[in-house]
């Protein structure tokens, strides 16, 4: 058996036998790995206490056929408020749920991981109103869907012309008057939506919570949910053929 280093977040983790656990991990040189850490259930286990979920870890690994093992773990970057703020905790793990469902075992993520560790990071130290939101609209451009903003999605029609006054991710973005579907969006969320896919995520992370940042923040939620009830469908769909 090989060992391999690499850093990793666990973002799931599951009972296996009497004493062993499954850890979901998103490395940043292997994707997504699940592997199995032996015996630590057990009280006095010193490695089980590192394997919590959203913890960030420099990690030595045996690979296996089918499931690599867990050897060591070093805790990288404490972040104390994922731990013990609930809000905090919720938002982490939202975003590792959706991590894991985009990442793919066996295929390298680098930009995913490095994604998910800054916004854990965000979300330990200074959790804003659109942390979880900012997350899923850069894991929506990273998976294929960023979203059209600056015209309509379906038509092509822009302002001055038209105006754009709902979204659906499914259309591919905003969408004009006479194309509208799925969500009503106002000129402010819009604003606030260029912003964060635009490259300016730092400075939307700053703003307080306002209508604006929460319509951005639901709007985030909806279309996270369709990129993955679609992308799970279209899985499906593969494995059948
Ligand atoms: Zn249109």
């Amino acid at each position: 058996m090989s060992l391999y280093r690499d850093l990793g977040v666990v973002l799931r983790t599951y009972k296996l036998g009497e004493a062993d656990r499954i850890v979901v991990l998103l490395t940043a040189g292997h994707g997504k790995v699940r592997a199995v850490a032996k015996g630590v259930r057990r009280a006095k286990s010193r490695l089980g206490g590192r394997l919590e979920p959203l913890s960030h870890l420099q990690l030595l690994m045996y690979e296996g056929r089918e499931l690599d093992i867990v050897s060591q773990a070093e805790v990288v970057e404490p972040w104390r408020a994922l731990h013990e703020d609930l809000a905090c905790l919720a938002g982490g793990m939202a975003m590792a749920e959706a991590a894991e469902q985009v990442a793919q075992e066996g295929e390298a993520s680098g930009p995913l991981y490095r994604m998910l560790v800054g916004a854990l990071r965000a979300m330990a130290h200074r959790p804003g109103p659109l942390v979880v939101a900012g997350f899923y609209w850069k894991l929506l451009c990273l998976d294929g869907a960023a979203p059209v903003l600056h015209q309509c999605a379906s038509c092509g029609a822009g302002p001055p012309a038209a105006r754009l006054v709902a979204f659906d991710i499914a259309e591919g973005g905003a969408l004009c008057q006479g194309c509208r579907r799925g969500q009503p969006i106002s000129p402010a969320a819009l604003e606030l939506l260029r912003m964060v896919v635009g490259g300016q995520l730092g400075r939307a992370l700053e703003l307080p919570a306002s209508h604006t940042t929460n319509e951005v923040a639901a709007l985030a939620t909806i279309s996270m949910e369709r990129h993955l009830e679609r992308r799970l469908r279209s899985l499906r769909t593969l494995e059948r053929a």
